[in-house]
C-alpha cells in the first residue's frame, strides 16, 4: 500500500513530468524554427508553439500544482520525502510562487510589449536610431520594476532579476568580485596594447571551404567526446546548444569562408554546453532539474572548453598539424607558435560578440553597471548611450561613433532579459578557479592535453559538475568542487599568465 504521500508525491511527478514533455516538444520546434523549417511554415509553427507554450505555463500555475506544494510541504508530508524530491518540490515552487504573482493580463501585455520591441529594437540598430527604442525600453523597465516590487526583494531590486540567472547571485558579490577583476584587468590590457610583441594574423583570414571546415570541428567534437548517438551538428547564422534531454542535445555553428577559426571555436563552445546537457544523470530525467544549474556554471563550461583547452599551446601541439594536413598548404609557412599567438591576439573592441578571451570580460562589466544604475533608478534610459560611452572610453579606451556599434548592439535589453549578462563573466571565472582545482586533482593535465587525450578530462567533469544537473544551486557546486566560494583571483591569475607570456611584458 502507498501512503497518502506517495500518491500525492506519484501524481505531482506526473504532472512535472508532462510540463517537461511540454518543454522537450518546443524546444525541438524551435531547434527546428532555426535550423531548416521552410519560410511558409513559420507563421502556422509560430501559433503551434504559442498553443504549447501556454498549455506548458497554465500547468505549472495550475491550482492543482499549488494544491500539491502545499500539501508537500507541510511538515509532517516533508519529512516522508527524500532529498531529490524535496529539491523537485522547491523548484516548482519557486516557479509557482513567482509566476502567480504576476497577474495574467499585465504578463500576457508584457509578452506583446517585448515582442514589439524585439522587432523595433532590430530597425533601431540597423539605423543606428536609439530614440525609436528607447521609449519601448522604458516600458520595459517599468514592467520589470512593477514586477520586482510583486516578487519582493531584500537588499537590491536588480539581485531579483540576477537570481533568475544566477540562483544567489546579489549585487554585493558582483560588485566585490568584478571591481577585484577589473583593477587587474584594465591595466593588464593597457600594457598588452603597449607591447611591441603583437601577433601576425593575416594568415587566419584566406579562404577555407565550408566542407574542410565542418570535417575538422566534427573532428575535434569527436575529440572533446560529444557523444554523436545523442546528438548532431547543424548550421545557423547563430550558433547555439539545445539541450532537449541527456539523449538528444543538438548544437549548431557558422562558417565564415574567410576565418579558419570562428566555426571551429563557436562549435567548441556549444560542444560545451552540450557535454554538461549529455551527461545529466538519468535519474533527473523527467524532473525540473534535469537541466543545467545556472546561466553562469554553463558558460563556464563552454567557455572552459573554448578557451582553457581549445585557445590554449597544448592543445595546439596536438591538433596544429591536423589543421595544417586539412587545409593543405594555408598552414605551411606558420610555425604553431604564431598560430597560437594570432588565435589569442587581444584588442579592445566596441562589439562584444568579437570581443577576445580577456577584454570580453570588461564589456560584460559595463553592462552589468548599466542594469544595476537603471534599476536602482541612478540613471534614465534617456541617459543610456552618453552612460554606455563613458564606460567603453574607462574600462577599454574605445568610443563608439554611433548607437549601431554601441549602446543598440545586443538584443538582450529588448527582450527584458536584464540580469542576464553578468553570467557570462561569471562563466570565465567558475571555469578558471575548476580549472585550478582539476590541475591539482589531474597533474598530468597539461600532458594529456598534448596528447589529445581529452577524456579523462571530460570524465572528471562529468562527476564533478554534469551528473548533478540543477541538483545543486551554483555556489554548492563550486565549494563542492573548489572547496571555495567563488574567487575571481583564479581568472585573474590565468589570465595574466597566459597574456603574460604571448605579449612577452615583464
Ligand atoms: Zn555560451
Amino acid at each position: 500500500m502507498m501512503s497518502e504521500v506517495q500518491v500525492q508525491l506519484s501524481a505531482f511527478r506526473d504532472l512535472i513530468k508532462k510540463i517537461k514533455s511540454y518543454e522537450e516538444a518546443v524546444g525541438l520546434i524551435y531547434w527546428d524554427m532555426r535550423t531548416g523549417l521552410p519560410k511558409k511554415g513559420a507563421e502556422s509553427r509560430s501559433d503551434v508553439v504559442g498553443v504549447l507554450s501556454t498549455e506548458m505555463f497554465k500547468l505549472s500555475i495550475s491550482d492543482e500544482m499549488g494544491t500539491f506544494i502545499q500539501f508537500l510541504t507541510e511538515p509532517a508530508h516533508w519529512e516522508e520525502l527524500d532529498e531529490l524530491n524535496r529539491k523537485i518540490v522547491n523548484e516548482a515552487k519557486k516557479d509557482y510562487d513567482r509566476s502567480r504573482k504576476i497577474p495574467t493580463e499585465k504578463y500576457q501585455a508584457y509578452v506583446v510589449l517585448t515582442s514589439n520591441a524585439e522587432t523595433l529594437w532590430e530597425t533601431a540598430k540597423s539605423t543606428s536610431n536609439y530614440e525609436i527604442f528607447q521609449p519601448y525600453l522604458e516600458k520595459i523597465i517599468a514592467a520589470n520594476l512593477e514586477f520586482i516590487a510583486l516578487w519582493g526583494y531584500k537588499d537590491n531590486k536588480y539581485d531579483t532579476l540576477l537570481d533568475m540567472y544566477e540562483p544567489g547571485m546579489t549585487v554585493d558579490k558582483l560588485d566585490e568580485v568584478f571591481g577585484a577583476l577589473r583593477k587587474k584587468l584594465v591595466p593588464l590590457v593597457a600594457s598588452i596594447q603597449a607591447s611591441k610583441n603583437q601577433p601576425q594574423t593575416a594568415f587566419l583570414r584566406q579562404s577555407f571551404t565550408k566542407d574542410q571546415q565542418r570535417k575538422f570541428s566534427l573532428f575535434i567534437l569527436n575529440q572533446m567526446g560529444y557523444d554523436f548517438d545523442a546528438g548532431r551538428l547543424d548550421e545557423t547564422v547563430h550558433p547555439f546548444a539545445t539541450g532537449l534531454s541527456p539523449g538528444d542535445v543538438r548544437i549548431t555553428t557558422r562558417y565564415l569562408e574567410d576565418d579558419v577559426v570562428s566555426a571551429l571555436f563557436g562549435t567548441i563552445h556549444e560542444g560545451g554546453h552540450a557535454l554538461y546537457e549529455q551527461n545529466i544523470s538519468l535519474d533527473l530525467v523527467g524532473t525540473n532539474l534535469c537541466t543545467g544549474t545556472s546561466m553562469g556554471i554553463h558558460e563556464s563550461q563552454s567557455r572552459f572548453w573554448e578557451n582553457m583547452i581549445g585557445r590554449s599551446s597544448s592543445f595546439w601541439e596536438r591538433y596544429y598539424a591536423e589543421l595544417q594536413a586539412t587545409f593543405p598548404g594555408q598552414f605551411d609557412d606558420v610555425p604553431v607558435e604564431a598560430f597560437y599567438k594570432a588565435i589569442n591576439e587581444v584588442k579592445p573592441s566596441l562589439i562584444r560578440i568579437e570581443a577576445d578571451e580577456l577584454t570580453y570580460n570588461l564589456h560584460i562589466m559595463i553592462r552589468y553597471e548599466i542594469e544595476k544604475a537603471l534599476f536602482n533608478e541612478t540613471i534614465t534610459a534617456a541617459e543610456l548611450p552618453q552612460f554606455w560611452n563613458e564606460k567603453y572610453k574607462e574600462y577599454l579606451g574605445v568610443e563608439p561613433s554611433n548607437n549601431e556599434e554601441g549602446v543598440l548592439q545586443d538584443v538582450h535589453w529588448s527582450g527584458g532579459a536584464f540580469g542576464y549578462f553578468p553570467s557570462y563573466a561569471l562563466g570565465n571565472m567558475y571555469a578558471a578557479q575548476m580549472r585550478n582545482t582539476l590541475m591539482q586533482r589531474i597533474p598530468n593535465f597539461e600532458e594529456l592535453v598534448k596528447q589529445g587525450d581529452l577524456l579523462p578530462i571530460k570524465a572528471w567533469l562529468v562527476e564533478q559538475i554534469y551528473q548533478y544537473g540543477k541538483s545543486l544551486t551554483p555556489s554548492e557546486i563550486i565549494l563542492q568542487v573548489t572547496g571555495e566560494a567563488l574567487n575571481p583571483d583564479y581568472l585573474v591569475a590565468y589570465l595574466e599568465d597566459k597574456y603574460k607570456a604571448i605579449y612577452q611584458l615583464d
